[in-house]
């Protein structure tokens, strides 16, 4: 941050990024027209992890808006994971036969430009109501085969703790699940809400794992992230997720960094997302051939727990396809 002082408070408008330091003047005016389409959000520790000296920040090219945004490519959709077709009930998305995500809400502690969701992200209209949850859980109780559910969003560890602990209540309840899964980015963008009410909404009868977003090593050096991590673990198994992107770890360094970081913090790298081809996100897109091949570069380098398994998603709805690299 340039004065030393970080905000306080997370930063929603082009004027907010303008006024901490992170965008010049003359960029304000595309940020507010972007804001209007794509929300903004950086939190106070997001924001801290940024120097705005560097022009190619890897941090800054994940949440600062860019004039790019704008303009789609001729291979992007709104919804680049097909979740439309597979939603039974408003806020459930069931692909696979034995589990089924649960989105509670759509409102994300940070705003990633990559976002597979962005369409949907960040809108006042993605809470669920105390109606539209109980529907969606009834769908839980009412679908015996479903032996995993995956909340999902936006970010579920935003909810308040007493809601959150009330679904899981309501999913531990259920016999035939055998675990809950939490997608959650909250742990590195927004530490501090890991709260002692928080991890003890979190502590269920059912095994839970809770797979952790983060694009790069610099997300996990804030002494809030380790404490936060460190008490997740108390109650959770916890796994990685990142998406290859240009310009943040489209390397073999940067990879080995960020999967480093996440064992050294308890988190076992899970899944390296290729780009979902959501609308103006192409500066970000690395080519499958070039993911393998950062990736084969990183075989017998690091630990074989280092080791996230590379998938697309396939735009017809059929679901993860692992992209290798093979070796033959
Ligand atoms: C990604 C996803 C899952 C989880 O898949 P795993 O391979 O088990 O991590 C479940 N349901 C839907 C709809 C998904 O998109
Ligand atoms: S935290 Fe996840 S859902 Fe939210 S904006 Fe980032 S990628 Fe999208």
């Amino acid at each position: 941050m340039p004065d030393g002082l970080p905000p306080r408070q997370t930063l929603r408008s082009a004027a907010a990024l303008r006024a901490a330091g992170l965008i010049p003047p003359e960029a304000e005016p595309a940020a507010a027209r972007i804001a209007t389409r794509y929300a903004i959000a950086l939190t106070p520790t997001i924001a801290a992890l940024i120097d705005p000296a560097d022009p190619a920040d890897p941090i800054a090219r994940q949440y600062l808006p860019d004039p790019a945004e704008l303009a789609t490519a001729p291979w992007e959709t709104a919804d680049p994971t097909a979740d439309a077709p597979f939603t039974p009930t408003k806020g459930v998305v069931h692909r696979y036969p034995d589990r089924a995500l649960l989105k509670p809400l759509l409102t994300c502690p940070v705003y990633c430009r990559f976002c597979f969701r962005r369409e949907s992200v960040g809108q006042a209209t993605g809470h669920l109501t105390d109606a539209e949850l109980d529907t969606a859980l009834d769908w839980f109780a009412a679908h015996p085969q479903i032996r995993e559910a995956i909340l999902t969003g936006g970010d579920p560890l935003i909810l308040s703790p007493r809601r959150l602990a009330h679904i899981l209540a309501r999913l531990s309840a259920l016999p035939h699940l055998d675990i809950i899964r939490i997608h959650s980015r909250v742990p590195v963008a927004d530490p501090t809400r890991i709260t002692d009410a928080l991890t003890a909404a979190l502590d269920t009868p059912k095994p839970l794992y809770l797979c952790i977003h983060a694009n790069h090593a610099r997300e996990f050096t804030p002494p809030e992230t380790a404490t936060a991590l460190r008490r997740l673990a108390h109650t959770a198994t916890l796994l990685g997720q990142s998406v290859l992107l240009r310009g943040v770890n489209d390397s073999t360094e940067a990879l080995e960094a960020l999967f480093r970081a996440m064992l050294r913090h308890r988190v076992k790298p899970y899944y390296l997302h290729q780009l979902d081809p959501a609308p103006g996100t192409a500066r970000f897109l690395v080519p499958v051939d070039e993911g393998r091949a950062i990736l084969r570069a990183l075989r017998g380098r690091v630990s074989g727990l280092a080791w996230p398994v590379y998938v697309q998603e396939t735009p017809d709805g059929g679901g993860k396809r692992p992209l290798g690299p093979a070796w033959e």
